[in-house]
């Protein structure tokens, strides 16, 4: 099923906008709460393919087929740009829970791009062309938010140590302690993406974001973005969130010892038990680029403006950049040559 949210003013398409917090209409400017569009009568959603198993969808506006891999959540008609949502990809149990709304709008994203894009010295220019920075996307990534409850029982041998000087004798006085430590703590919203495209080391450096602006999840958000559903389900993911809460707990606990001249911990044990496991949506802006045979990517935090990105460096511009310096460089030594001779 494909869901589309119409104007009820013209029945163009009505998308998420970013400063209003609302739904716009970007033909007549009719603007409507997320919860206004959710029950408006003009939202239609469409049955296509002939049987459920086979995924095909069709552009409710223009009749093109649209194209999508298994994930893909929310998307654009390639003919028409018009927004769509695959609905059978986000209810029931494939329904997010929560969702942050972006918050930068599409131009804000760019200018960040161009700026970060004059910080490299190096860049080159193709990367900020209008061409590039056109295809900068609004996407919602997938993940698993983990409430966990965690426990560390530490067990170490600690020294402090006494130096005393009596006479021509130094003294030392070490005194040795068993310390016991039993640490307990509750975690919320830990946060893990749960879509295979994107890269974790990119995710894990675009947080944090800030829970608190986790709204109820609601389609209409995703009107006018693209979105994935999760690759991965909270079970898969589990190992990975727990190896991170394992390192929190421990350190809670061994910072809890201190004022020793030495610590050694001899045994730990922690527990584990997870609470609750909540599927969101979290905005990201992309830009995926390929030079000279490699891939590169922009990303930026949709919440707080963070970005997170790798520059490639252009061949060219080092040539030049190098060419300037040789060129000073020998001026130098030409004005040393005149001195000397
Ligand atoms: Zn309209
Ligand atoms: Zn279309």
């Amino acid at each position: 099923m494909v869901r589309e949210y119409k104007c009820p003013n013209c029945g163009a398409p009505m998308i998420f906008d970013s400063t209003l917090q609302q739904m716009l209409c970007e033909h007549c400017d009719t603007v409507k709460t997320v919860e206004e569009m959710e029950t408006a009568e003009e939202n239609t959603a469409y049955e296509t393919g002939e049987e459920a198993s086979i995924k095909r969808y069709t552009c409710s506006n223009c009749g093109a087929e649209i194209v999508t891999d298994d994930y893909t959540a929310a998307t654009f008609c390639s003919f028409c740009g018009s927004p769509t949502l695959m609905e059978d990809r986000l209810s029931g149990e494939k329904m997010p829970a929560r969702i942050i709304p972006f918050k930068i709008s599409k131009e804000q994203a760019q200018n960040s791009y161009r700026a970060w894009c004059k910080k490299g010295m190096l860049t080159p220019k193709d990367f900020t062309s209008q061409n590039t920075i056109e295809k900068i996307t609004g996407m919602y990534v997938p993940f698993w938010l983990y409430d966990y409850y965690a426990n560390a029982k530490l067990n170490a041998n600690c020294t402090r140590v006494k130096r005393e000087r009596r006479g021509d004798m130094e003294y030392t006085h070490t005194d040795h302690y068993h310390v016991y430590r039993d640490v307990s703590d509750y975690y919320e919203k830990v946060p893990v993406d749960a879509s295979e495209k994107m890269p974790d080391s990119v995710m894990d450096r675009l947080e944090p974001y800030s829970y608190g602006e986790l709204q109820e999840f609601n389609m209409g958000y995703l009107s006018g973005y693209m979105a994935e559903k999760y690759n991965f389900t909270s079970d898969e993911l589990k190992k990975r969130v727990e190896n991170r809460l394992e390192g929190y707990i421990f350190k809670e606990a061994r910072d809890t010892i201190s004022g020793y001249s030495s610590t050694a911990v001899t045994e730990k044990n922690v527990r584990l038990s997870c609470k609750r496991a909540t599927y969101a949506m979290l905005p990201v802006w992309l830009l995926n680029y390929r030079y000279k045979g490699k891939e590169y990517m922009f990303a930026l935090n949709g919440q707080t403006g963070k970005i997170v990105g790798t520059l490639p460096i252009s061949s060219g511009k080092v040539l030049a950049w190098f060419g300037g310096i040789t060129a000073a460089v020998y001026v130098l030594l030409t004005i040393i040559g005149g001195i000397l001779a």
